[in-house]
């Protein structure tokens, strides 16, 4: 080869390796999503108008399997120490390997030490929870929340947001016991917001922002008041915040955190809610993407899925009524807290009485059309009385409402059902085919380096 040629090889490699590397990366993880969140919710938002999912759009995908160096079944701590550091350790344990003799690092650290970008995290549910926890924590324990917390701060990284330390930001029994995490961090240079007001006011030129709106999770979509934070507008934020002053552009993680909480409760019109809230904050990233198309990647994808949720099930036939789904305008659990607030109020409370209630939060109808698919058949009615008269509305209400839906569930936990991986923009055309979760992280580890 001449060396003028060598010269012309070598400026084409440059030129494609700078632009496969993203100055921009998203990684979005909807916690306990896999294939049948998605397109429950997917088919609910098509059926309301909403139009597809922004996650489910994007033209790269890939299977992606889940199973953890111990169990088939994975729990968060396991899988996000997989799709963060690229290794699979045991269930329970956060960046460390299986045998807990080693520190891993993630694709967050290496996007920061190596790649000088800024760094985000931020979750829907609680910070020091195991999947944010994966992107900056080295502990033996998930559990050990207070020492996450202090992982947290150390990290250095530039944005966190979404709920709190778990009530565990002031542990003094905790033998590594330094101070209150708020008090650590603010010394620490974080700046420290704790309500929807300072979020939206966090000026973009903070160096280092710790925006955690409650010290518990956010509340879930299904019962959130629109004066509170969104999983969107912390990735907006995050976004303002971490593209300023920010040469080598940033690594934000989001995760749909409740998404797995409404699995483990088996409730589908809740669940779904969650989808379609960590979907709104996929368009935030999507939005950004479509004014910087050469320089952002976006990667969605699920540690595990969580509950053994069908689309259908024995007994429903062919037959599915997913927008019987919209009808439910609380979590089950906040609606046995009303029942149990009228009781209290009135305990003489007829079931006569309440079934306006009924109607309100669940959709059920007591008289008219019987074929309407939301009247209470007798035998239907016998079992919300029932309900009624034990004290467990809640749960009743739910299970009727499914059962006209058509969904199902298998199990309280997770599964062993493999997620699915969807991506696009710079560098996106890595992720095909069948994968390990801990391939995205090894992809991830090698976009995010500076060039
Ligand atoms: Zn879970």
């Amino acid at each position: 080869m001449s060396k003028r040629n060598f010269a012309f090889l070598a400026l084409f490699v440059a030129l494609a390796a700078f632009a496969a590397n993203p100055k921009y990366v998203f990684l979005f993880i909807g916690d306990g999503m896999s294939v049948p969140q998605r397109m429950l919710a997917e088919e609910f938002s098509k059926q309301i108008g909403r139009g597809p999912l922004t996650l489910n759009s994007f033209p790269m995908n890939a299977l992606t399997r889940t199973c953890s160096a111990n169990a088939l079944i994975t729990d968060s701590a396991a899988a996000a120490t997989a799709i963060a550091c690229g290794e699979k350790t045991k269930n329970g344990q956060l960046g460390v390997t299986a045998d807990k003799s080693q520190n891993l690092e993630s694709c967050a650290l290496v996007a920061h030490r190596d790649g000088g970008k800024k760094v985000g995290i931020i979750t829907s549910v609680t910070i020091n929870h195991a999947t944010p926890a994966g992107f900056y924590a080295h502990q033996p324990s998930r559990g050990l929340l207070y020492r996450i917390g202090l992982d947290l701060i150390a990290s250095d990284f530039e944005y966190f947001g979404g709920g709190g330390f778990s009530g565990q930001h002031d542990k003094k029994d905790d033998e590594q016991y330094k101070g209150n995490l708020y008090d650590l961090a603010a010394e620490a240079g974080y700046t420290v917001v704790r309500d929807r007001e300072s979020l939206l006011a966090l000026p973009a030129d903070t160096p280092k922002a710790l925006a955690l709106y409650r010290e518990d999770s956010l509340p879930f979509a299904i019962d959130a008041d629109p004066n509170q934070p969104s999983l969107a507008q912390f990735v907006a934020k995050g976004i303002e915040v971490l593209s300023n002053d920010a040469p080598n552009g940033f690594f934000i993680m989001t995760e749909g955190g409740a998404i797995d909480y409404r699995g483990h409760a088996n409730d589908a019109a809740g669940n779904l809610r969650e989808v379609l809230a960590f979907d709104d904050a996929v368009k935030v990233a999507y939005d950004f993407y479509l004014q910087h198309p050469e320089e952002t990647l976006i990667v969605t994808t699920g540690d595990h899925e969580t509950g053994g949720m069908t689309i259908g099930f024995a007994g429903a036939g062919y037959g599915l009524n997913l927008m019987v789904l919209g009808e439910q305008k609380c979590t089950p659990e906040s609606f046995q807290k009303k029942y149990q607030k009228a009781k209290e109020a009135n305990p003489a409370l007829t079931f006569d009485e309440f079934k306006p209630v009924f109607t309100e939060f669940f959709g059920f109808r007591f008289d008219g059309d019987e074929k309407n698919v939301m009247f209470v058949k007798p035998n239907e009615l016998q079992d919300l009385q029932q309900a009624f008269d034990n004290g467990k509305v809640g749960q009743a209400c739910k299970l009727l409402l499914q059962s006209k839906a058509g969904i199902g569930w298998s199990s309280g936990n997770h599964t062993a059902l493999p997620v699915y991986t969807t991506a696009i923009g710079c560098g996106a055309e890595l992720f095909s085919g069948i994968i390990e979760n801990t391939d995205i992280a090894k992809k991830m580890k090698a976009l995010v380096i500076a060039e």
